[in-house]
């Protein structure tokens, strides 16, 4: 069946996860294709991001890959369309369950901030935490220390996973997968004719969204194993040989 649509993750695969400037050379051609795409040129249905960033990111990374197709951000929590400047929470987000999340950010700041200095709260989200440290051997122990703070707040129900530099705290039953699945039904587009793109346990829910799914070289290993194709080359490199696998293009 050919693929209709490419959703991808942005860090670990259009960008390098770590803090550092983007190459500019790889990252110039990434736009002319995915331009190309938007404007039905070239052999590639269009491609939409689907990340744990906040809108605001997101919204200028549309800008300029030109995006049309709604994008999904904060890990599934919300679905934003540059078309008419809207975000809006998936419908399974209750606005009590956004209250509680809140209870945990500020438990959270006074009482997990203090014992890891290197730990920094990512600005800029609605719905959903991302905690970054270069050092991401403190994890387990910041998870055990959240999940307590969380058993303090009845009825909030979290799921806490890691990237490669993240501690992500989602509401559970938000996950990528599940806001593709919006997306395509949205979109009348079927499972098998969507196409995915991730690299960390966070985008396992997008193998499971698409018909066909592949990732970098730097992804890790569980993903690299179920994935249709994994290209040789890491993050940007890797996800421009992605997109010029057979199977992405329109036929
Ligand atoms: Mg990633």
């Amino acid at each position: 069946m050919p693929i209709k649509i490419i959703l991808s993750d942005i860090d670990g695969c259009i960008s390098p996860e770590e803090s550092m400037s983007w190459d500019e050379a790889l990252f110039g051609r990434f736009v002319r294709v995915c331009r190309a795409a938007a404007a039905g040129e070239g052999g590639l249905p269009p491609l939409t991001l689907c990340t744990g960033r906040p809108q605001p990111y997101v919204e200028v990374l549309l800008k300029i890959l030109d995006i049309r197709l709604p994008a999904i951000c904060e890990g599934g929590a919300v679905l934003y369309s540059l078309r008419d400047n809207r975000s809006l929470f998936v419908p399974s987000i209750q606005p009590d369950q956004i209250r509680k999340l809140q209870a945990l950010r500020a438990a959270i700041q006074d009482e997990v901030f203090p014992a890891y200095p290197e730990l920094v709260y990512q600005f800029g989200k609605e719905s959903q935490m991302s905690l970054f440290c270069e050092n991401p051997d403190i994890f387990p122990d910041v998870t055990r220390r959240v999940q307590a703070l969380v058993a303090a707040i009845p009825g909030l129900n979290v799921h806490i996973s890691p990237s490669r530099y993240y501690l992500n705290i989602d509401l559970v039953g938000v996950t990528k997968g599940a806001a593709i699945k919006l997306l395509l039904d949205g979109l009348g587009i079927a499972r098998d004719e969507a196409a995915g793109i991730g690299d960390t346990m966070g985008d396992w829910s997008i193998r499971e969204a698409v018909g066909f799914f592949a990732c970098p070289a730097n992804a890790v290993p569980p993903l690299r194993e179920a994935a249709d194709y994994v290209s040789p080359h890491n993050d940007l490199a890797g996800i421009l040989d992605i997109l010029e696998r057979p199977e992405l293009q329109k036929g």
